[in-house]
């Protein structure tokens, strides 16, 4: 997905490499994402106020600017608008209606986010898809959250409306940190430490790989309680940016 990546860079730009370009990008301005919200919701459960969907609009902002102690991506959210629908099959079963209920419900084009929330689960609290996949399924493009995971929802530890933020890092072209694990190239970002697992809770001085820096835990990318969570690095602007130009601007 990388390769496929640095393609359409060189194509495009004449260039792959991120930091020659990301002045020419960065001119642009900044990236401002429309967001489409969709609460799917059985009666009661699940459903979702106005006010709780620009909650989560505004964490986007916080994580994706530097305002939760990161660098500031360049990114931007913009509520554009949302709906409701009531149906217990694509609450509780989100995976295996996924099809229909992004045929029915998706909106704009591949610059669009949709985001999506429902009962995801308890072992996995969201799922998005990649920059990559759009040109061949593009009614299948977006984002869906457990509802409890929106900031001051219910699930425990992962109640500040970071399973967003993370689903999203993906949506804009972001792997976990510890993709790969210890092997090159990791995540493919040079200033995300390498790191073999996954963070659980909140591990205080993990090193897990024998490439130099410690194990990025604080990193949106990874699975981290929300309390741990607080930042996105320069290299993974960087990366956003460009598969922003790549994939989904212009
Ligand atoms: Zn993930």
């Amino acid at each position: 997905m990388l390769g496929d990546l640095r393609q359409k860079l060189t194509d495009r730009f004449g260039t792959s490499d991120e930091r020659r370009l990301d002045s020419a990008l960065r001119r642009s301005g900044p990236v401002v994402v429309p967001v489409r919200f969709h609460v799917v919701h059985n009666g009661r459960t699940g459903w979702l106020s106005v006010s709780d969907i620009r909650r989560q609009v505004d964490t986007l902002n916080a994580a994706y600017g530097g305002g939760r102690g990161g660098v500031d991506t360049g990114v931007r959210f913009r509520l554009t608008g949302y709906s409701h629908t009531n149906s217990s099959a694509w609450f509780y079963r989100p995976r295996t209606y996924e099809s229909s209920m992004k045929r029915r419900l998706r909106k704009g084009g591949r610059g669009t986010l949709n985001i999506y929330t429902a009962a995801v689960g308890t072992d996995v609290l969201g799922f998005s898809t990649f920059p990559q996949w759009y040109r061949r399924a593009p009614h299948m493009d977006g984002v869906v959250v457990d509802f409890r995971s929106l900031p001051g929802g219910s699930f425990r530890n992962y109640d500040r409306g970071y399973t967003a933020v993370h689903e999203t890092g993906h949506w804009l072209g972001l792997f976990h940190t510890f993709e790969n694990g210890c092997r090159p190239p990791g995540d493919g970002i040079a200033d995300t430490p390498y790191e073999a697992r996954p963070a659980d809770g909140c591990p205080h001085g993990r090193d897990t790989c024998p490439q130099r820096g410690g194990d990025p835990v604080h990193n949106f990318m990874n699975y981290a309680h929300d309390s741990c969570m607080r930042e996105f690095t320069a290299g993974q602007g960087r990366r956003v940016r460009a598969a922003w130009a790549a994939y989904r601007g212009g």
